[in-house]
């Protein structure tokens, strides 16, 4: 069973008796950073200079310096820029202020774990990922709850690199929900695949193909976006409450047949194969080599599939529909966006 850490289990003062620089006041950034400031930690952001971000985090009352400035006077730096910026900021910004007693931190473990970043070794290097962007994490922490988070230790130079970060994820009020133990490792390798072949490459997928393959047979697009990507969520929302159980046991006893009847159709043997196949691209870094070497070349790829995406039927007709129900807050991304 995994080990979760409560708050009972941290020392808040490992936390307040330390300056930490939040590195970026994006989706983690501002609630990294507000939470910690509210909990009596002694916080500065850290932010390119010319940032548009600068002026917003003075206005919510946090003090604001150049990433090598926040670098150079705090105790842990938690950086919480684009991963794939990272390495670059953190060999220019960053590493020369690392100096030994040091604690770097991160949300997310990529650069660390494929070597993208390699710290001195008499620096502590750790972990505390929320499992919920950054807004979430601000506002479920202003209602008085937590974020589930995960902990990890790559380096403990110091001997209590653990005790720290769990005081940390106290700090951002993380320990409310709970904090699971996991590794760098662990927890990279289950992000890429969790996105790659369930949450966003596999769902994407699934609603594209059923909205088409409807389509393609002749039926009304406004129908199949309603069966195929609206309703997604009303499914969801049972499952997060209740489990498949519970969303089987709301959908009729129809439905719940076709789920039985229809799934093992769809997510078949070969399905399976190609899930251990990204699962193993990931393991052995073959995954991270084709995403950095992007990087490096300015996302030509990447940005082709994006404009494609962006120009797909289902989006047309689904913001269509969208602006006709308010209530569900509808947004635009513009294209290029
Ligand atoms: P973001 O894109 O929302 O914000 C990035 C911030 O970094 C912005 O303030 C931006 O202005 C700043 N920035 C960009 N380039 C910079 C540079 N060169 N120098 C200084 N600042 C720069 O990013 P995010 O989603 O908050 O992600 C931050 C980290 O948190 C990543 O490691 C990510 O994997 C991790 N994480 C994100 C989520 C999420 O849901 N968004 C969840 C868990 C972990
Ligand atoms: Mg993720």
């Amino acid at each position: 069973m995994a080990t979760i850490y409560y708050d009972k289990d941290a020392n808040p003062d490992l936390i307040k008796n330390k300056k930490v620089a939040v590195l970026g006041y994006g989706s983690q950034g501002h609630a990294h950073s507000l939470n910690l400031h509210d909990n009596g930690v002694d916080v500065r952001v850290g932010l390119r200079e010319g940032s548009k971000s600068w002026k917003k985090a003075e206005t919510e009352g946090l003090e604001v310096c150049t990433v090598a400035e926040a670098s150079a006077w705090a105790d842990t730096i938690m950086v919480l820029i684009p991963d794939t910026r990272q390495p670059q900021v953190y060999t220019e910004h960053i590493a020369p202020h690392l100096s030994a007693g040091k604690t770097l931190m991160f949300a997310h473990g990529f650069n660390i774990r494929y070597g993208t970043i390699t710290p001195p070794e008499n620096v502590d290097v750790s972990m505390v990922a929320p499992k919920a962007p950054g807004h979430r994490v601000r506002e479920i922490f202003t209602e008085g709850g937590g974020t589930p988070s995960l902990l990890g230790v790559h380096q403990d130079a110091n001997g209590s690199a653990k005790e720290n970060a769990i005081a940390y994820a106290w700090g951002i009020g993380a320990t409310r929900a709970g904090v699971v133990q996991t590794t760098f490792a662990e927890e990279t390798e289950t992000d890429l695949f969790g996105e790659q072949a369930v949450l966003c490459g596999g769902v994407s997928s699934l609603v594209k193909a059923g909205f088409e393959t409807l389509t393609e047979a002749g039926y009304q697009p406004e129908l199949a976006y309603f069966e195929c990507m609206h309703e997604l969520k009303l499914i969801v929302d049972l499952m997060y409450r209740g489990g498949l159980n519970y969303m089987r046991y709301s959908v009729s006893d129809t439905a719940e047949h076709g789920d039985y009847y229809a799934g093992s159709k769809i997510i078949t043997d070969e399905t399976r194969a190609t899930m251990r196949q990204l699962l193993s691209d990931i393991q052995d870094g073959t995954y991270a080599e084709i995403w950095i070497e992007e990087n490096q070349q300015g996302h030509p790829w990447f940005n082709e599939q994006r404009a494609k995406e962006q120009k797909e039927t289902i989006e047309k007709v689904g913001a269509e529909l969208r602006s006709m129900m308010p209530f569900v807050e509808p947004v635009t991304i513009k294209p290029g966006e």
